[in-house]
């Protein structure tokens, strides 16, 4: 038995140093927890995925990466991919699926490119299919997926899971009538459909019953050939790996350096990639509006703001990053002087043990997305204090809200509010920042994304397995 993964990225890097290529695995918290299942499970693991590399740089190198899983990449066509990525994927369902529907830049050839990108996966993934195998579908990349392989193996073992949000009816309703079955019928090809909260899982239920017409019972979809059971698996990090990094020698040295550098403020820290969903401009009057009402704060605080580059070849993240230079540097003018730069920008990525610096040294994290799946950065944040000290202020309209119960909720829009709760952050006393930590790192410490995974797949071979009983 075995475990297919099929996700847009594939977990490995290829660098090329010195005329020497080499491929690696890459730390992600999706293919540590789907390895350590398959280890634990005794199955091996096979990830299918997208390369963005050559095929003879494949080729010529593949026996250099480490033999830990098999990895199969799909190669595509330019011009298809851009159509299937770049358009139907980032510009339609993620700009829609983010309630961003002014967004959407729909085109029919787009939508043929996506089912089509569809088909050569479900093909690759046919192609290596072995009775008994788990297929595991990853997000809004392959909503076809399922069915296409449910088509070709009536009896298999699907799980699909959605990382981003599921929107409601009035909002999933605005695409054309072919596109919204095609992607429900694909959907439903799985045995388990999963989603980060139950609010997404009501939506996609809804959906279905509204467009397709089948109905529920106690949230399972019977069709001829199988069942579909649909759930909420709130997706989580690897608790273990931030928590413990705290006492890295280098994220300590790295945490000096920023205490001395800071030593007579407290800083506010974000961390996101560049997009519209993140919410960065509303944050940025929220901070603005907060040195306004609260004087005192003044050359006593900093916002440290990471920006991490992301989907710069579409529009509307280009017109975003000009925004948002725009702010920071009017609050900087308006706001600064010779002394004090209120708001510290970068728009780099940065690695983990900076990462883990920056969130142990923040007293206020303010993670104000005004739409996210889950928002990882959130439990990062949490699972990094291992001191206990340090205040979470986060948006409603983040899946990690749902869990996070001890954080400052804010709504993203509300400036005022937000100034008032960071207000509040960074006046909160340390026994009460403690029981807040103490008690979201309890929950965080069980809930992590090895235990997120063993229960997305268990459930999938559950639901399979009542089927076939029930044969
Ligand atoms: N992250 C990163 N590079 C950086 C800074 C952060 O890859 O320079 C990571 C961060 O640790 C987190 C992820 O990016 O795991 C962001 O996940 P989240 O769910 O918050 O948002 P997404 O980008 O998936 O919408």
């Amino acid at each position: 038995m075995k475990i297919i993964t099929i996700s847009y990225r594939l977990p490995l890097s290829i660098k090329k140093q010195n005329r020497k290529t080499t491929i690696t695995q890459s730390a992600g918290g999706l293919a540590t927890a789907i390895l350590s299942y398959s280890e634990k499970s005794n199955a091996n693991l096979t990830w299918v995925g997208v390369a963005d590399f050559e095929k003879n740089t494949w080729e010529n190198h593949k026996d250099s990466f480490s033999k830990n899983f098999e990895i199969e990449p799909v190669f595509l066509d330019k011009k298809l991919n851009k159509n299937f990525y770049n358009v139907f994927s980032n510009s339609v369902l993620w700009a829609l699926f983010h309630y961003f529907p002014s967004y959407m830049e729909y085109n029919d050839e787009a939508f043929e490119a996506y089912k089509t990108a569809n088909e050569i996966v479900a093909q690759k993934v046919n192609e290596i299919y072995e009775p008994g195998d788990i297929v595991w579908i990853h997000d809004y990349h392959f909503l076809g997926l399922a069915n296409l392989v449910r088509q070709q193996h009536p009896d298999a073992k699907i799980g699909f899971f959605l990382h981003i949000p599921f929107p409601n009816f009035e909002i999933f309703r605005i695409m054309p009538n072919k596109v919204k079955r095609y992607l429900l019928e694909g959907m439903l090809g799985a045995n388990l459909v999963g989603f980060h909260t139950w609010d997404n899982a009501i939506h996609f239920t809804e959906c279905v019953e509204k467009i397709l017409g089948l109905n529920q019972r106690g949230f399972v979809f019977s069709q001829d050939s199988h069942r579909t059971k649909v759930g909420s698996f709130p997706i989580s990090i690897d608790f273990d790996k931030f928590h413990d990094a705290y006492d890295k020698p280098n994220v300590i040295a790295l945490r000096e350096e920023i205490g001395e550098l800071y030593h007579d403020k407290k800083i506010i820290f974000s961390v996101d990639r560049l997009d519209y969903s993140k919410g960065i401009n509303n944050r940025l009057y929220a901070f603005e509006s907060f040195l306004e009402k609260y004087p005192e704060w003044k050359e006593k605080v900093v916002f440290v703001i990471v920006i991490v580059p992301s989907r710069e070849e579409i529009g509307k993240y280009g017109e975003r990053k000009r925004m948002i230079e725009n702010n920071i540097s009017r609050i900087n003018g308006a706001l600064g002087n010779y002394k004090w730069t209120p708001v510290v920008y970068q728009y780099q990525s940065v690695d983990f043990d900076k990462l883990i610096a920056l969130y142990s040294s923040a007293h206020v994290a303010l993670i104000s997305p005004v739409r996210d799946g889950m928002n990882l950065v959130a439990k990062e944040y949490v699972a990094a204090r291992k001191d206990l000290c340090g205040v979470l202020l986060l948006s409603v309209l983040a899946g990690a809200a749902k869990e996070l119960q001890e954080a400052i909720t804010i709504n993203p829009f509300d400036t005022e509010l937000i100034a008032d709760k960071i207000n509040l952050a960074l006046n909160m006393p340390e026994e009460e920042q403690q029981r807040r930590m103490e008690r979201m790192q309890g929950y965080l410490k069980t809930h992590d994304v090895f235990r997120w995974a063993s229960n997305f797949l268990s459930e999938t071979e559950e639901m399979h397995s009542h089927d076939n009983k029930a044969q």
